[in-house]
């Protein structure tokens, strides 16, 4: 037996199926551990992020291990990046926006750099019209989470600095 269907649709309140939105490989699953993250952010930041309380923001881990950091300026996106949820999908997940977070490195981060990461990707979702809209920043990162957090993203850049070094003498040939 199948599952039945009575033909009728709910309007997708919390009443009816959960929509599947994990891709048949994992490749990203619910963060729940973001979301308090970023929850306790807005919460905190009340009038910076008081436009994200129109959207359902959907918080995501990427799974796997990430590959060797980059030296170039996107450094932060290589780590997380803020999504629109394609138009098409938006009405039947009541999503708009969110971000996903590599898990790898979430999994390494303090929670001071947790935060700073979350409030970087935060502050990429601006509104415009009751839509979200993209936001940019100057040079790597937003002005607000370098004055509440500093240069947070030197440290997990010299982190990922060692940790290429440390894997390019394991993989240097034996002689
Ligand atoms: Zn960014």
């Amino acid at each position: 037996m199948g599952r039945s269907n009575n033909g009728h649709r709910r309007n997708g309140n919390g009443a009816g199926p959960q929509l599947e939105l994990v891709a048949p490989d994992q490749q990203f699953v619910r963060a729940p551990d973001v979301d308090r993250v970023a929850e306790a952010l807005i919460a905190t930041h009340a009038v910076t992020f008081a436009h994200l309380r129109n959207f359902n923001l959907l918080l995501l881990f990427k799974k796997g291990t990430p590959p060797k950091a980059e030296e170039s300026g996107s450094f932060i996106h290589a780590i997380a990046r803020a999504f629109k949820v394609p138009p098409l999908w938006q009405s039947v997940t009541g999503y708009e926006v969110g971000f996903w977070v590599w898990e790898w490195w979430w999994d390494r981060f303090a929670p001071e750099q947790r935060e700073a990461l979350a409030m970087h990707e935060l502050l990429h979702i601006g509104i415009s019209g009751g839509k979200p809209r993209m936001e940019k920043h100057d040079v790597e990162d937003f002005a607000l989470v370098v004055r509440h957090y500093g240069r947070w993203s030197d440290s997990v850049k010299l982190y990922a600095q060692q940790l290429s070094l440390f894997e390019a003498e394991q993989t240097q040939p034996v002689g």
